[in-house]
């Protein structure tokens, strides 16, 4: 059997860890270790996309937190030394992507439910302070439905002291394809204000995901209202600073999803780029 490329090899535990799975990621171009806020696979979205396994339940239902910071100590101990590049699993690293980039909150659902989300987000910041690695980034990867929620925003004003980055999903122009691609009772309304209000505050970077359903790419219209999306976000005075467009590179929920070809996420960027303005960048599916 050939092996998968590293980055569509996200599980999210390592050796006996259950909070904190260290990863290859393409878009963080070197190692990040993620920080699963959500052991219990519950999420407020249920994107057709998905990749998390909700067909068993985890073993997991609450953060730990004490063995959580532990866990982060210790995955942060095997980068630093290398001794993670002997593993099985990482062994075959290309050299460019041996370097810690950051830590990011993601996980196997939404982290900003997380209803400690401030204060563990602040722990983190101080392991991370207490180790000087102040280039290291956090990451937050969120759907943006929580941004309103004032516990939420102390947690994105503790990123911002820390080299935050935040990634918020946007991947529909319109209420309609919303519905159909994420799948919650949650208005797109209120995605789109928590971005525009949350970009004010500091640039986000925008992760779309685009993919065939049933066989069809994403309409031209779909895409274009989009766009149109974008550059109301950006009108408002809010900051969006990278555009991530890309696809299914994991076994994804539904089997009616797939990848779309490398040369539609390269016209998926263009059209965002001459539409908007704002920079863009490909991610592709399986290809490497
Ligand atoms: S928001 Fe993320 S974790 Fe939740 S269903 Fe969508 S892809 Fe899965």
């Amino acid at each position: 059997m050939t092996a998968l490329p590293l980055h569509t090899r996200h599980e999210r535990s390592f050796e006996s860890n259950k909070f904190v799975y260290p990863v290859l990621s393409r878009r963080s171009e070197g190692m990040s270790i993620g920080v699963n806020l959500n052991p219990d696979k519950v999420c407020n979205f249920d994107c057709i996309y998905c990749q998390v396994d909700r067909t068993t339940q985890s073993e997991t239902q609450f953060v730990a937190s004490d063995r959580l910071l532990a866990e982060l100590d210790a995955t942060l101990d095997l980068v630093a030394s290398g001794e993670i590049f002997k593993t099985e699993r990482f062994k075959d690293s290309p050299l460019r992507l041996r370097r810690l980039n950051d830590i990011a909150f993601s996980g196997d659902g939404e982290p900003t439910t997380y209803k400690n989300f401030d204060e563990i987000i602040s722990t983190c910041a101080d392991v991370k302070r207490r180790r000087n690695l102040p280039h290291v980034k956090m990451v937050l990867i969120t759907n943006a439905s929580m941004f309103h929620r004032p516990h939420v925003q102390r947690g994105l004003e503790i990123l911002d002291a820390n080299n935050g980055e935040i990634w918020a999903k946007l991947e529909a122009g319109t209420e309609d394809y919303f519905k159909l691609v994420d799948r919650t009772p949650i208005p797109f309304r209120q995605i789109l204000d928590n971005i525009t209000a949350a970009a004010k505050v500091r640039p986000l970077v925008i992760q779309a995901l685009f993919m065939r359903v049933h066989g069809q790419p994403p309409p031209l219209a779909e895409l274009e209202a989009f766009c149109d999306r974008l550059r109301e976000i950006a009108s408002a005075g809010s900051k969006l600073k990278l555009i991530h467009v890309y696809t299914v590179a994991r076994q994804p929920a539904e089997s009616f999803v797939a990848p779309l070809a490398d040369v539609e996420v390269d016209a998926i960027v263009e059209l965002v780029h001459r539409r908007t303005g704002l920079a863009a960048k490909a991610y592709y599916g399986t290809s490497v």
